[in-house]
């Protein structure tokens, strides 16, 4: 990366920030997607070629967009919030080809972490499971009632027939 690039980034940003330094304009700012471009043809707002990953990333405060931005200049920011979601998208995209492929995936730290479980959590990717749990005791419980009558009412009779 050259200062160049950076230039060319930081006046991209703070045009569609409201703060007028490079340093606040970062704090309003989150990562709303990423994909993966396998010919690498994606050019960054910077003006870098050849992207592989491609961010897309959301103001705030000014609701504005910019598409696209390389992994380089994503770090640029280097706020906590936008590593975090940083990391939690890769594990989603691997995540994902992983399904595409239909890979065995088990719950490992390969493709699992706390916050990616916390993503899948707040995305309702886990349905609540009470009233699945509540139906099952039902039927368990009026099976065995009528196993229990079933069993019964034969002897009786086996009893009643042998006099
Ligand atoms: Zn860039």
């Amino acid at each position: 990366m050259t200062t160049h690039h950076f230039e060319t980034l930081r006046g991209a940003v703070l045009a569609a920030s409201r703060a007028g330094t490079w340093a606040q304009a970062v704090q309003e700012w989150q990562i709303i997607s990423v994909e993966e471009e396998p010919l690498h043809n994606g050019i960054c707002v910077c003006g870098k070629t050849e992207l592989f990953y491609l961010y897309k990333i959301h103001n705030q405060v000014t609701q504005q967009d910019l598409f696209l931005i390389g992994s380089k200049c994503v770090n640029l920011f280097e706020v906590e919030e936008l590593d975090l979601s940083v990391t939690v998208l890769h594990k989603l995209l691997k995540l994902r080809s992983a399904f595409a492929s239909h890979q065995d995936v088990e719950l490992t730290s390969e493709f699992f972490s706390r916050a990616v479980l916390a993503d899948l959590w707040q995305n309702d990717a886990f349905p609540p499971t009470n009233t699945i749990a509540a139906t099952a005791t039902t039927i368990t419980s009026s099976c065995l009632t009528c196993s229990i009558s079933n069993t019964s009412s034969p002897q009786e009779r086996d009893v009643r027939s042998g006099f």
